[in-house]
């Protein structure tokens, strides 16, 4: 067994983890992307946490019973216990190391955890190419940088996929007849990158960036060190921060006209905005929908004057200006109400609808880098044709840098461009 863990099946449970002062357990899963993200994690922590409390792991499909019992239904589910209770996180999904060690330092006293935290050693791992972000342009980089030997390391603060990965159905995507489900597509994306070569570091708290010493310190422990530095973080949407964005958030609520209008024939929707993007993507969505409201904080639209007359001339579009919205709720299936302020009189009121759009303009992610690259006047990287941008031997590919298409297949063209340029240095 890899670290100071045991694995141990539903009959021992007791034994091995309800009869030691403090344990912990790990419910995995075979051909389980997050799972595997955890367990490079787990083994590690075994060793410095090991000697104190009992690491133990059990096949969850195997120990179905145990599972039911403890409600834990997806894998990797990590429970801590102290005296037999279960005490602290139930930690799923993509699980960070931090998130592990809080619950770890709570069993233990302040001396033994400060003890443990010394022993802590940091570590340099040397690569040729770091790749930050694995959607499909980091992950599309991986996949032609590792088929030319290149030795690349692909870190990412999620699990591997990028937006894809959350998009419900992707239909535009060549190679597939019918709509795959989004977190297939990105599935079938990160398992080739991996079967290729490329070492992934995923769910990782990103410390410091240096883009200039091309170095990546992950964790508080690891420095990746390499050559060449991709970026391919992507972008978020603008936030409205209004109350069930988070929830119907790719449920109700959708940020790409391209992507999801077509689902929408026949039926009503509102678009959020009043921007450029907001009108031009409402005059794609009346090629479907049936009827279309904009919700508008302002008196005036701000899209350019064209695009503006179009929208204004299209009997589909009604206009609902100097409203904010103030929540978003669901009903059922494509059933969905906005509730709405108006600015001037303040009277709020809710429209029913069967979708949302939501147009107010996306955040480069760019946080966790020191150095000033070039950007576009909307924050986005500036790159010339081979994805080079103003920092020597950084790269940027994807939703990250400027272009005027935001799409999976942009993406990928963008990590494939980068990719090739980059093993030409390396042949
Ligand atoms: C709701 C929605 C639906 C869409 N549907 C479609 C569609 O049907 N068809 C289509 O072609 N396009 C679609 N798109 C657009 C498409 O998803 C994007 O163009 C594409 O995913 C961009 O790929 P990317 O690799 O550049 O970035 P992303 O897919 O955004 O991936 C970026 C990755 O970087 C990681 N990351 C972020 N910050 C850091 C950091 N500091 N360090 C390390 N990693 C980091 C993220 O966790 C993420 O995994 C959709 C977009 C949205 C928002």
């Amino acid at each position: 067994m890899a670290g100071k863990i045991k694995e141990i099946q539903q009959d021992q449970y007791q034994q091995e983890v309800l009869d030691k002062k403090l344990a912990v357990l790990d419910f995995y899963s075979t051909e389980c992307p997050p799972c595997e993200a955890l367990a490079a994690k787990y083994e590690d922590l075994s060793y410095l946490y090991g000697d104190d409390i009992a690491f133990t792991k059990i096949f969850r499909q195997g120990n179905k019973e145990l599972a039911a019992k403890l409600d834990v239904s997806g894998s990797p589910t990590v429970l801590f216990y102290k005296d037999g209770e279960v005490v602290g996180d139930k930690l799923s999904g993509g699980i960070l190391r931090s998130d592990l060690m809080r619950n770890l330092d709570a069993l233990l006293s302040e001396e033994k955890v400060k003890e443990i935290h010394g022993k802590i050693t940091p570590k340099e791992t040397e690569a040729d190419v770091v790749i930050l972000g694995g959607g499909p342009a980091g992950l599309t980089a991986g996949v032609y940088l590792a088929q030319a030997h290149v030795k690349t390391i692909l870190v990412d603060t999620a699990l591997p996929g990028g937006y894809v990965a959350t998009t419900h159905q992707v239909s535009n995507y060549p190679g597939f007849i019918e709509p795959q489900p989004g977190y297939m597509l990105s599935h079938y994306m990160s398992e080739q990158a991996k079967a290729n070569g490329v070492d992934f570091r995923a769910a990782v708290e990103v410390n410091k960036v240096d883009l200039d010493k091309k170095t990546v310190t992950i964790d508080g422990v690891e420095t990746i060190k390499a050559k060449k530095v991709v970026i391919a973080t992507g972008s978020r949407p603008r936030p409205l921060g209004v109350a069930g964005e988070q929830e119907y958030r790719g449920n109700g609520i959708s940020y790409c006209a391209t992507c999801d209008a077509k689902y929408f024939q026949d039926k009503e929707v509102v678009v959020v905005g009043g921007g450029n993007s907001a009108i031009e993507e409402a005059l794609f969505i009346s090629k479907f929908a049936s009827k279309i409201t904009i919700v508008h904080q302002f008196d005036e639209l701000q899209a350019n004057k064209v695009a503006q007359a179009k929208a204004k001339a299209d009997p589909k579009i009604e206009f609902k200006l100097s409203h904010e919205p103030r929540e978003f709720k669901k009903y059922g299936n494509m059933d969905m109400g906005v509730v709405v302020e108006d600015l001037k009189s303040g009277e709020k009121s809710e429209i029913r609808t069967n979708g949302i759009f939501v147009f107010v303009g996306f955040i480069p992610n760019l946080g966790s880098f020191e150095q000033k690259m070039n950007l576009d006047q909307w924050g986005y990287l500036d790159t010339d044709a081979n994805m080079q941008t103003s920092i020597k031997d950084v790269y940027a590919v994807g939703d990250i840098r400027t272009k005027a298409y935001r799409q999976i297949t942009t993406a990928v063209a963008d990590g494939t461009i980068a990719a090739i340029t980059i093993s030409k240095d390396f042949a």
